[in-house]
């Protein structure tokens, strides 16, 4: 059994001294908690700047410590091995287990160091001839000295970094010291590294916890008198589930409030590699963010549900697009006010007014940021969210998608959802990742290219499609569709790469790679086969179950006729009775002439509602019924998505109607 590891936040509002009972206000609480995080953050940034240098960094990254052994993995451990322990102030009484906990942070930051500085001295060593865009050699020489699982927003924006440091210096940075400053020290205290003398947690009940932790009573405590057990009652969110282990909690203050980061633990069903029948295939699309399909392996070819799957969020990225235009036109400014206070000393008159002007800009600079980031975040956990509902609710036990590290070279660029940036459709795999892990699904990235260009009917993957506006959207840029030459295939482009990614992975699913440490799956050889389109059995309608009972034609074809003619062709009558025109639609139901050419039924589907009026009572919507497929884009869906302007295909369950493989006759498209 795997485990998965989340963090619920949650808040302290109150606590008890434990010896006396007496009650602790929010206010005297958050006090006594920042009491403690900043005698922590001294001590971290103690460690931190000490030892910001290149050769105790090649220290920590030998893995051996002073006495020749192997570094344990505990953080804290380690700084103490390499000897680079800290004292609280003089006439601080500070105890053992809150160094621990400095050290292990300490330790934390160092080690994320390590890691940039592995990415910045890759990239120095393959710098490119043309920064801005990399050719394939580039890329492979830079990917071979890189460790697993850099995105390429990290790469990005380390190159930019870089970059920015020769232009000035007209030199590359001999080591990451020397490009960045010591890490800021976040005002925390971990207390994953702390035992029971300084923190215990319990669970209360299914939907509380109760947090003990020795807190200073003052600012500078100078003996352990200064220290005492404080009890946290702690409500959990729903999210966490009765049986999950609670781990010990990061503890700070924001906003005036205690806040407990709490990690827990789930046990969590194992997701094979192979041996997949039923797969759901996802493609990073043009017409929406997410464009998928669900299918199964039969007989060695795959059948696809012949229902494409859509999460757009044209809306959201168009928002996302212009914060970011907003932000750049921000930085721009806050650059030319530093440049002009640059001219100017401080005495100057001007000085005030400018130097107000920037800090203001500063802070909305932040805002700023930290409202795309919310948003990208809010956006990627909903799709992620929806996609692993489609996945689940299809029976899927494995989701395919594009390897973004493959995705780079193409740069699909033109519409909205194709500006989302790579650190988003980053954050939808991790996202998928943690969520179908839940579900035991499975999550395996297969090669992107050309998964839009080779038609996935036809040809085994050598059949090039063509692309198009879509029909009904001839003026739109950006709206694609593909059209086969060889089979006459005509849908949206989008759908017919995620086909392709399904096929992919069902195929070549004998191929997956599972990483050693970081246990993503993989597959990097194409296996190209053709992808059938299921249709699934409908209901019978009204008319032909009643023809059914009824033992009658469902189709009758009218009496004949007696042809011969013995009589004159009677006159229709255009007028009525009274000799009064008919000329409003009251006038024809009053005189409405029946024929027997006209259906007693609607013998069309009804339109699909635009929106506005009420729905009859008792008349619940169909969903999945008539909905408009022709882009994979879908208008008056119902599904949550948590976002204004982002529309998504509604998760619905097709068990019954959708048949077995056997029953379901691939459409045959000449
Ligand atoms: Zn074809």
């Amino acid at each position: 059994m795997n485990k998965l590891t989340a963090t619920a936040p949650c808040t302290a509002h109150a606590a008890t001294v434990e010896k006396t009972g007496e009650v602790v206000s929010a206010a005297l609480l958050t006090q006594r908690v920042a009491w403690l995080t900043g005698l922590a953050q001294d001590l971290i940034a103690c460690v931190v700047t000490a030892h910001w240098n290149a050769a105790d960094l090649d220290a920590l990254a030998s893995g051996v410590g002073l006495d020749g052994r192997v570094l344990p993995t505990k953080g804290w451990m380690a700084v103490r091995r390499l000897g680079w322990g800290t004292t609280p102030a003089a006439g601080m009484y500070v105890c053992d287990r809150v160094l621990r906990c400095a050290q292990e942070q300490a330790a934390r930051l160092l080690r994320l160091a390590l890691h940039r500085r592995r990415l910045v001295a890759a990239i120095v060593a393959t710098w490119p001839h043309n920064p801005q865009a990399r050719t394939r050699a580039e890329w492979d020489a830079l990917r071979v000295l890189l460790p697993d699982g850099v995105t390429l927003a990290e790469i990005r924006n380390r190159t930019r970094q870089i970059r920015a440091y020769r232009d000035e210096h007209e030199v590359f940075p001999a080591d990451l010291t020397e490009l960045e400053e010591p890490p800021n020290v976040a005002t925390q205290i971990v207390l994953a590294a702390a035992d029971r003398q300084l923190v215990t947690l319990e669970r209360t009940g299914n939907r509380s916890a109760r947090l003990r932790v020795r807190l200073p009573l003052v600012e500078s405590p100078a003996s352990g008198k200064d220290w005492t057990w404080h009890v946290l009652p702690v409500a959990l969110p729903p999210t966490v589930p009765p049986q999950a282990t609670l781990c010990a909690p990061t503890v700070r203050v924001a906003r005036g409030r205690v806040r407990v980061d709490l990690p827990f633990q789930t046990l969590l069903g194992f997701a094979p590699a192979t041996g997949h029948v039923i797969g759901c295939g996802f493609d990073w699309g043009l017409n929406g963010l997410l464009v998928g399909v669900a299918g199964e392996l039969a007989d060695g070819r795959v059948i696809s549900d012949g229902r494409p799957l859509a999460y757009d969020a044209s809306g959201v990225s168009a928002k996302l697009h212009r914060l970011r235009a907003e932000r750049e036109h921000l930085a721009a400014k806050h650059r030319h006010l530093e440049k002009l206070l640059a001219r100017i000393t401080p005495a100057d008159p001007r000085y005030v007014a400018l130097s107000t002007a920037r800090q203001v800009l500063g802070v909305e600079h932040e805002r700023l940021c930290a409202r795309i980031r919310n948003l990208n975040k809010a956006l990627a956990w909903s799709a992620a969210r929806w996609a692993v509902d489609q996945a689940s609710t299809a029976g899927a036990t494995v989701i395919y998608l594009e390897d973004l590290t493959t995705l780079e070279a193409r740069g699909r660029r033109g519409s909205v959802n194709a500006r989302l940036s790579g650190q988003v459709r980053g954050q939808i795999i991790e996202a998928i990742r943690h969520l179908a892990a839940k579900h035991a699904i499975a999550v395996v990235t297969v090669p992107a290219r050309g998964t839009s260009r080779y038609c996935p009917r036809c040809g085994d993957g050598t059949s090039v499609l063509k692309h198009c506006p879509a029909p009904d959207r001839l003026t739109e840029r950006g709206w694609r569709w593909a059209y086969c030459p060889a089979c006459g295939l005509s849908c949206d482009r989008d759908w017919a790469a995620a086909e392709r990614i399904l096929a992919r992975g069902l195929l070549g699913q004998h191929a997956t790679r599972t990483h050693r440490t970081t246990g993503t799956r993989t597959i990097h050889t194409i296996v190209e086969g053709n992808v059938a389109r299921a249709r699934r059995t409908r209901k019978p309608t009204r008319a032909a179950r009643r023809a059914r009972r009824t033992r009658t034609d469902l189709h009758p074809r009218p009496a004949a006729r007696d042809r011969s003619k013995n009589r004159p062709t009677p006159k229709r009558p255009t007028r009525t009775a009274n000799n009064t025109m008919i000329n409003s639609a009251d006038d024809l139901a009053e005189h409405a002439m029946t024929s027997s050419r006209v259906p007693d039924r609607r013998t069309v589907p009804a339109p699909p509602p635009t929106g506005g009026g009420q729905r009859p009572a008792g008349h619940a919507p169909k969903p999945g019924r008539h909905q408009p497929h022709r882009t994979g884009h879908v208008r008056n869906s119902h599904h949550r998505t948590g976002l204004h302007h982002a529309k998504a295909t509604p998760v619905l369950t097709f068990t019954e109607h959708r048949g077995s493989p056997k029953q379901a006759t691939p459409v045959r498209v000449t």
